[in-house]
């Protein structure tokens, strides 16, 4: 856990059902009723179609599509976790369905315990939602083997 966090405004008017989604332990994403294509960030209609959205699960499966070192982070509460990795993940569910996170060996490890070296682009994760302070959660990523992908 991290203290001090910035809390994330969870008044927005299409934001909702990501962080109740998240309190519930579960990861959600908004979906187009018409199109059926997945959005994130939260958005008022489909950038494709313009059809309604509404929110539904998705796997929690992704593969690391990026990822950087950060050194000096932006926010001070992360200081004492430097180096660590900030990475970017694209979902399963959809190309371009992309969302940044921490990398974890395990769900509760630290979000530094990930050596850079040992990364791969396009390696397997998988969503674990834990508590990042205690009023914020986010899906942390851990990273899971081929094999784990079936
Ligand atoms: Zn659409």
């Amino acid at each position: 856990m991290i203290a001090n966090i910035p809390l994330p405004a969870r008044d927005g008017p299409f934001e909702e059902g990501f962080w109740s989604a998240l309190d519930a332990g579960t990861l959600a994403h908004q979906r187009c009723r018409d199109c059926r294509r997945w959005h994130f960030p939260p958005r008022h209609r489909c950038s494709d179609c313009g059809g309604a959205l509404a929110y539904e699960p998705v796997s929690g499966r992704g593969r690391l599509w990026s990822f950087t070192v950060v050194h000096a982070p932006v926010l001070p509460a992360f200081a004492p976790f430097t180096p660590f990795v900030a990475a970017v993940v694209e979902l399963d569910e959809q190309p371009g369905l992309r969302m940044a996170g921490y990398l974890v060996h395990r769900a509760g490890d630290p979000i530094n315990a990930v050596a850079p070296q040992s990364l791969t682009i396009g390696m397997p994760l998988r969503a674990v939602i834990q508590p990042l302070s205690e009023d914020v959660r986010w899906p942390q990523w851990e990273l899971i083997s081929e094999d784990e992908t079936a």
